[in-house]
């Protein structure tokens, strides 16, 4: 939809040009990535838009020590990336993208730093991410740069780390990772409906399991387990992560039926993935 109260539309090239936007960053002023929520809904507090389309940073990168995302990435450039064969977790990348229920018209402009900052249980970016240990690096106004996992980035829906000004850079996971057996589910309460519950499982070389809560929850949730554990103590553990009221409750699903199907979805990876370490 057009934003009728917008009044400068920027592009910044290149990182000194975004610098000096971080330094006058205020009221009225938002981050343009790829729009695909920005221009989806009135927003008549905004007077300008800074777009970083043009920041100019390479949109994935890999090599030994692990994987480098931009903000900026799209959904469809993340999908394109080939993984090496050790990386026995990216088929992840893929079936969180397809997490993403949207046309090819936003999987070319939607970006996976726009995803993480929209901070919705759905994001599927935000699965990818704290699942496999992501690292946020954000920029901030003075020039700063820090880092926050992922699993701390999202507070809540719409609710972040970000403060006023500061920009998601990127998203870096690291190789040790992407090695580990991995398992996915998912579940919407339609066909094509937003993710009610995803939940992905991956197996440390040490015999430990990690599980994370997305789409269900209001935050991510990381459950963790230094051995494969049975049903009762699963179950015990995730109730103990998550109290009732992180529970995400809106018209993809009730907080029971989310409890439900994360139950479920645990107990199914962890057999598959102790099938697999034995
Ligand atoms: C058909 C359709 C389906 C969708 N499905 C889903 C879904 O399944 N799950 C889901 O979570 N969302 C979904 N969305 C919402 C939205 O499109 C996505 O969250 C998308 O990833 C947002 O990315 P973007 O690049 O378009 O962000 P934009 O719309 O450009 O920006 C979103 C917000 O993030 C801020 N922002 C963006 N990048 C940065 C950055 N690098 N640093 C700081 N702030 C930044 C912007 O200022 C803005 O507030 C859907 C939207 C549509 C239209």
């Amino acid at each position: 939809m057009d934003l009728t109260s917008i009044e400068a539309v920027e592009r910044p090239e290149g990182d000194a040009a975004i610098a000096a936007r971080m330094g006058c960053f205020g009221d009225g002023d938002a981050w343009l990535a790829g729009g695909t929520w920005l221009f989806s809904e009135p927003q008549p507090q905004l007077r300008r838009l800074i777009d970083l389309a043009a920041a100019g940073w390479p949109p994935i990168s890999a090599d030994a020590e692990g994987l480098s995302i931009a903000a900026t990435c799209t959904i469809a450039e993340l999908d394109r990336f080939e993984a090496p064969g050790t990386w026995q977790a990216s088929h992840l990348i893929g079936k969180c993208c397809r997490a993403f229920l949207a046309s090819f018209k936003i999987w070319n402009v939607a970006t996976v730093g726009g995803n993480l900052c929209m901070s919705l249980p759905a994001g599927p970016m935000i699965s990818l991410t704290t699942a496999l240990d992501g690292l946020c690096e954000i920029l901030g106004p003075s020039g700063s740069s820090r880092k926050v996992p992922a699993l701390d980035f999202v507070h809540g829906p719409l609710e972040n780390a970000l403060e006023p000004g500061e920009i998601l850079r990127g998203v870096y996971i690291p190789a040790a990772s992407l090695m580990r057996p991995a398992a996915f589910r998912r579940i919407s309460l339609s066909p094509m409906g937003r993710t009610g519950a995803l939940v992905i499982g991956t197996r440390a070389p040490d015999g430990g399991f990690d599980l994370t809560v997305t789409g269900a929850t209001r935050r991510p949730v990381r459950v963790a387990f230094s051995y494969a554990p049975g049903l009762t103590a699963l179950r015990a553990m995730i109730d103990v992560a998550i109290p009732p009221d992180l529970w995400h409750d809106d018209i993809h699903g009730r907080p029971e039926w989310r409890r439900h199907m994360v139950m479920q979805f645990a107990a199914e990876i962890v057999a598959e993935l102790s099938e697999g370490a034995a």
